[in-house]
Formats: C-alpha cells, sequence, structure tokens
C-alpha cells in the first residue's frame, strides 16, 4: 500500500468540470488500502468550498483530507499583521493572521481567479502598495508562484507574474508557501505519517508537482488531463515515473507495478 497525493485543479477537474473516471478512481485508490491526501494550490475557495466542490464530483473526501495554500499561510503567518493581495473567498482560512492595510511584517500573495475580483486585488494600486511595505522591511510570502493554469477557455495568467514583478523590484525573494516547496510536501506526508519513498505524487503541473516532488523523494505520476503540454515533458529536467491519460487510469497503473 502507498501513500498517495493527489493535485486537484487539472487532475479531477478543469473549471468545475470533472474528469471522466475521476470518482471511480479514487474510490477504488481507497478500496484497494491507500491513504490519500488531497494537495492543491488552489488560492480562490475555501477549504470546506473545495471540499464540497470535489465532492459535487463524486469523490468521497473529508475537509481534513484537503491540504490548501491558505491553510498553509495561517501557520506560516500566525499572528503577524500581513497586507494579503488574496482572493476575498480564502480569507475566512487566514485564521490568526492580523490583516492590515499598512505597516505590515509580511506581504502575502495568492492566485487568480477566472473572474474580474483579480483585476481588483492584482491592481497597480495594490501592487504599489504592496512594494511600499516590502521597502518597509515586509517580508514576501506567496501561496504559489504558478506563471499560468488551465481554464475551460484555454491558458490564463496566473498570479506568479505579480510575484516575480514584486522580487524583481524590490530585489527581494519571495517564500513561495504551497507547491513545489518542500514544507508543503513535508506537511503532507506528515498528515499521512508516511516516508516520501512509499509515496507518489499525482499532478498534471511538471514544474510545481512532479520536479518539486521527486525533489522532496517522492515517486511522481504526471496525468496527460489539465494543464499537461507535451513540450513541458519533453523539456522537463526532471521525468517522472510515470506518465498516464488520465486520474481514470491510476489504479490499473498502480496495480500493474
Ligand atoms: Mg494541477
Amino acid at each position: 500500500m502507498s501513500g498517495i497525493l493527489l493535485d486537484v485543479d487539472g487532475v479531477l477537474h478543469v473549471s468545475g468540470h470533472p474528469i471522466l473516471g475521476g470518482a471511480k478512481s479514487i474510490a477504488r485508490l481507497r478500496e484497494a488500502g491507500h491513504r490519500l491526501r488531497f494537495v492543491t494550490n488552489n488560492t480562490t475557495h475555501s477549504r470546506r468550498a473545495l471540499a464540497d466542490e470535489i465532492r459535487s464530483f463524486g469523490v468521497g473526501l473529508d475537509d481534513e483530507e484537503l491540504q490548501t495554500t491558505p491553510i498553509a499561510a495561517a501557520h506560516a503567518l500566525s499572528g503577524k499583521r500581513v497586507l494579503a493581495l488574496t482572493m476575498p473567498a480564502i480569507v475566512d482560512d487566514l485564521e490568526g493572521i492580523e490583516l492590515v492595510g499598512e505597516g505590515a511584517d509580511a506581504v502575502l500573495l495568492g492566485g487568480a481567479d477566472e473572474g474580474f475580483e483579480t483585476n481588483r486585488v492584482f491592481s497597480y494600486f495594490n501592487l504599489a502598495r504592496a512594494f511600499a511595505e516590502l521597502q518597509d522591511g515586509a517580508e514576501l510570502y506567496c501561496l504559489h508562484k504558478n506563471r499560468w493554469w488551465q481554464t475551460s477557455r484555454g491558458a490564463l495568467l496566473d498570479a506568479g507574474a505579480f510575484v516575480a514583478g514584486l522580487e524583481y523590484a524590490s530585489e527581494t525573494e519571495a517564500t513561495v508557501l504551497g507547491k513545489p516547496s518542500p514544507a508543503y510536501f513535508a506537511a503532507a506526508l506528515e498528515a499521512l505519517d508516511y516516508d516520501p519513498e512509499q509515496t507518489w505524487m499525482v499532478g498534471d503541473d511538471v514544474d510545481a508537482d512532479i520536479v518539486g516532488a521527486a525533489a522532496f523523494g517522492l515517486r511522481t505520476v504526471l496525468v496527460r488531463t489539465g494543464k499537461f503540454r507535451e513540450e513541458a515533458l519533453e523539456e522537463a529536467t526532471v521525468k517522472p515515473d510515470g506518465v498516464i491519460d488520465s486520474i481514470a487510469a491510476l489504479p490499473d497503473w498502480l496495480e500493474d507495478r
């Protein structure tokens, strides 16, 4: 039996449309005795809302099995004064953080959303405010630093571009809280009580899922759904241990090994 860390966006769904066979696949993995943890870089839903969305695909899971970046931020930045450029939906998960408009200990950037809110959160006004706080000594954190993500409308610019812009302007380096940071994988393994070599990471993102997990010693499977691109696989410096058509193929693939 293995531990299995499952990415959510692009693996179980794209823009809320479930990947065919995903729910059945998850049920079979559980029946086979594997221990699962859903490890997402999603930054636009509260954990409760995201768990509800996954359950609406027919996937059975408890809220506690879902690891999200806002909750990682709440741990990392507990008790600090934080200027947060994040989607409003995740604010409830930033428990224990004091959200401020100025005099911040840290600046926190979340990811973009498909809706109009992204325009407001990452406005020039807000980015310039964040820059001013960094100039005054605040530390820079981000939920992830993804360049883009796959939506039903195609590839959309993600907030990694804004993180990189603030790093450039303030000559600092952001601490990444979500994948591919080692701390995020470590938290997932601790929750499962498994070692890296007993555990698979299954994702659609070569950089965040595969390279990050492999660096941490996990075995990796790339799915050909979501943001999967043949070129990204060919150019990857770290190759996944397996490549499968979709999450639907995972139970058979694991059994065959
Ligand atoms: Mg993904």
